[in-house]
């Protein structure tokens, strides 16, 4: 069986070596570094910068450990230098994979010609015909730059930009609030960027819990961050001094960076799917079944480029599913749990249903929570902000959890699973778990959906 696929970002990468491992002759065609957006723009790159400002949080809060630290100061050059190194790194690893599995890797512009084949523009100018039997698209997103803001890589820029300055602005302004604009909004302001947050919706993270949401802000403030919700930008002027913004609410603002961070959009172009009839919906991402196939039989596509959240898991697993199918096993695409992180700090993370998507689905529901305040470990590390909270319904099954707080990504998994396990909060609440630890946190507000916990301090007037 012989497989092409485009891209090679985790969708693509990802599939690429499992068809390999499957028995797959299989052929990769990548325009850029392999990795895709997340590797070189995205999770990887951000997470780095991101240890380093965690480094520079610890080490500024030495001394409350007895740790005398005289002089702490940064350079975003060398932090750069590092985020870089960890990234080609990384890159290397991912070519190495491909020689070990075999996997032929072309370096060009991939277009579709029809179900079978596919048309190479390589980087060395040549032109390539690759015919095969199966296809998977995997050409992931960009970042969305509507024409009014004047993107121009320079003063008004997107996290590729930002993620390769050398020295940090004086101030900027981060256009939405979501994931990117909250990790790259607070890292910038520890490097001494004077950051304003501007968000349409009424909270940051807007898909998110309304306490998380809350006490990020409460964060922020401290850090000084200023942030704006359900405002927007009406005009954009750059200047040479800067950026200087008006808002729907008559104020103006004026910064030397303007950050673009306001989503992302399917990346298609040049690949012909209009001509080879594959369907896209209203907001350009290409329509697939259970399978991962698209309208077209033997065209797979996954990752950013279809209506699934835009996150580097989900395509990672996707490209594995596709490549199942590709080789005639019979995988679903359908996930029964997300896992959503945020990578600030305190770290938020999330999996099912919010409260309110709870209240408005008409599901009948308690919650359970607990704060770290009150766990040894938290008290232990230092990080006593924020707070576990379960949501389950009649059946006392967990359908929902939000964590904000330290180590919340990593904690997690465990809910992830009990939520795609379809596991109750009794089943996970009887686990032992580790003490001391974070994860004693979750053991906490599981039992309080039973109005069980033991250490959970309650409030009595
Ligand atoms: P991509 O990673 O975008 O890869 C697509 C690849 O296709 C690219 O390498 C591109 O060069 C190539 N390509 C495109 N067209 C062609 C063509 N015609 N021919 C040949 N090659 C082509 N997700 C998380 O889960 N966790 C995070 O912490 C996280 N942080 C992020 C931070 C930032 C700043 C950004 C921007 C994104 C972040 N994401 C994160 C999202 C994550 O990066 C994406 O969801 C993920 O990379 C999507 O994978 P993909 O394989 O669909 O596409």
């Amino acid at each position: 069986m012989k497989i092409t696929i485009i891209g090679a970002g985790p969708g693509g990468y990802e599939a690429a070596i499992m068809a390999a491992k499957l028995g797959a002759e299989v052929t990769v065609i990548e325009k850029s570094e392999v990795g895709g957006t997340c590797l070189n723009f995205g999770c990887i790159p951000t997470k780095a910068l991101l240890a380093s400002k965690d480094v520079l949080t610890t080490s500024l809060e030495a001394e409350k450990f007895g740790v005398f630290n005289d002089h702490t100061t940064t350079d975003l050059k060398q932090i750069i230098e590092r985020k870089d190194k960890i990234v080609s790194g990384l890159v290397k690893g991912i070519e190495f994979l491909f020689e070990s599995n075999g996997i032929n890797l072309v370096r060009g512009i991939g277009k579709l010609i029809d179900s079978k084949t596919v048309e190479v523009q390589r980087i060395d100018g040549r032109v390539e015909t690759l015919v095969s039997d199966k296809i998977l698209l995997a050409t992931g997103s960009v970042p969305i730059c509507p024409e009014m803001f004047h993107y121009d890589g320079k003063k008004v820029i997107t996290s590729i930009e930002a993620l390769a300055l050398k020295t940090p602005p004086k101030s900027m302004i981060v256009v939405g609030g979501g994931v990117i604009g909250c990790e790259l909004g607070q890292f910038f302001a520890q490097m001494g960027t004077k950051i304003t947050i501007v968000e349409m919706a009424d909270q940051i993270l807007s898909s998110e819990d309304e306490s998380v949401a809350k006490q990020l802000v409460r964060q922020f403030k401290r850090e000084k961050i200023k942030v704006l919700t359900a405002n927007a930008i009406t005009d954009v002027k750059v200047q040479d001094s800067g950026v200087v913004v008006t808002l729907k609410k008559g104020e103006l603002l004026e910064a030397e960076l303007m950050l673009l961070s306001i989503g992302r959009s399917s990346y298609s172009k040049g690949l012909n799917l209009e001509e080879l009839g594959i369907k896209v919906d209203t907001k350009g991402q290409i329509e697939v079944n259970e399978s991962l196939e698209t309208s077209v039989k033997g065209i797979y596509a996954v990752g950013d480029l279809i209506s699934t959240p835009y996150l580097a898991h989900v395509a990672s697993k996707e490209g594995i599913i596709a490549a199942e199918n590709m080789l005639g096993n019979n995988k679903t695409g359908v996930h029964k749990a997300i896992p959503r992180c945020v990578y600030t700090d305190p770290q938020v993370a999330a999996v099912g249903l919010t409260e309110k998507e709870a209240q408005q689905k008409g599901i009948s529901y308690k919650t359970g929570s607990f704060d770290f305040r009150s766990l040894g470990k938290a008290q232990i590390i230092g990080k006593i902000q924020g707070q576990v909270k379960i949501i389950v319904n009649e059946h006392d099954v967990i359908i929902g959890a939000s964590i904000i707080g330290p180590e919340a990504t990593d904690l997690l998994t465990e809910l992830t699973m009990a939520v795609h396990l379809g596991l109750t909060a009794e089943v996970l609440g009887d686990v032992i778990h580790p003490h001391p630890t974070l994860s004693e946190a979750i053991m906490e507000a599981l039992h309080d959906v039973h109005g069980k916990s033991i250490n959970k301090v309650l409030m009595r007037l």
